[in-house]
């Protein structure tokens, strides 16, 4: 068998799973349900079949929603995965599918997505890029001269939990005002029902495509609290390429000029040309691409 590494995204609903080799061809995919409520053990077996039925001849590597211990090879806090939490989870893998443990990598999803992205998708050739999840939730990853970067606990691009307004709505970390608050798929949802409008996003954003109104002018203020919470990667580090992805990414054409205005708003002293603002490329494929990546780290080694 060709050199591959497996790719698992384990999600709370599903386990999405594909093998690239190290050139970045897709040579199989699968996708079955997590079945979380089976608990950590039935979870466990389900991503050792995909990995087994794809052929993890160099490595596994698992993006999950949560904080991962990555010393441990574990998961330590999801709420979508509370089974998986503290499961040996690597260690597990690795004996049951006959690798060493180092060549089984846990990481967070929206760091994962990152690589992916990095690796084939819409920030392929940057040196640096922020890679934003839209979702239910907001995530990010960090990329810095062309690796990851977690940071020292992991917890770094944790941008949905930036303070944009600390008198704004309570955010499910227990603060307020964070970005995830005001420009989530979840808060932007919110923010429709609040003003009379409707909550369901798909139907949102056709009409503010469609026609100037006051759908469009919803989704331009929380298009633009995007762009003010993503500022303060542009402070901080001068970053100038941005993609944005997940579920909400959708509405990326319609969000864009006023995300755009939000970081533009506070760029001090960057020009409006210089910044690469895109949407993300892989889609649903961006997780099990870069936790496939992961592997594939080391099996170039
Ligand atoms: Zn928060």
């Amino acid at each position: 068998m060709s050199r591959r590494a497996v790719g698992i995204d384990l999600g709370g609903t599903a386990i999405k799973a594909g093998a690239v080799n190290p050139a970045g061809d897709v040579l199989a995919r699968t996708e079955v349900a997590s079945g979380v409520a089976d608990g950590a053990e039935a979870v466990c077996e389900r991503i050792a079949a995909c990995a087994r039925e794809l052929g993890a001849t160099h490595g596994l590597g698992i993006g999950v929603p949560g904080l991962v211990d990555r010393t441990r090879g574990l998961v330590t806090k999801s709420p979508n995965l509370a089974p998986m939490e503290g499961y040996p989870l690597r260690d597990e893998l690795a004996r049951r599918l006959g690798l060493a443990p180092q060549a089984v990598h846990l990481e967070n999803d929206a760091n994962v997505a990152a690589l992916g992205e990095h690796w084939l998708g819409g920030a392929r050739g940057e040196r640096h890029a922020l890679v934003v999840t839209l979702g239910t939730g907001i995530g990010g990853g960090l990329i810095l001269d062309g690796a990851l970067f977690v940071g020292e606990g992991g917890l770094a691009a944790e941008v949905g939990h930036t303070t944009v307004d600390p008198r704004g709505p309570r955010c499910g970390c227990g603060n307020r005002g964070c970005l995830e608050a005001l420009a989530s798929a979840t808060a932007a949802s919110r923010r429709a029902a609040a003003a009379g409008l409707t909550a369901d996003l798909k139907a949102l954003t056709a009409a503010a495509r469609a026609a100037a109104g006051p759908e469009r002018e919803l989704l331009h203020e929380v298009g633009r609290d995007l762009g003010r919470g993503l500022a303060q990667a542009l402070t901080l580090l001068d970053l100038r390429c941005y993609l944005i992805g997940g579920g909400f990414g959708a509405a990326f054409d319609v969000l864009e000029p006023a995300i755009r205005e939000g970081l533009l708003e506070r760029s001090y002293g960057r020009a409006p040309e210089e910044l690469r603002l895109r949407p993300a490329t892989l889609g649903a494929d961006a997780g099990w691409i870069g936790a496939a990546r992961l592997a594939i780290g080391d099996a170039s080694e």
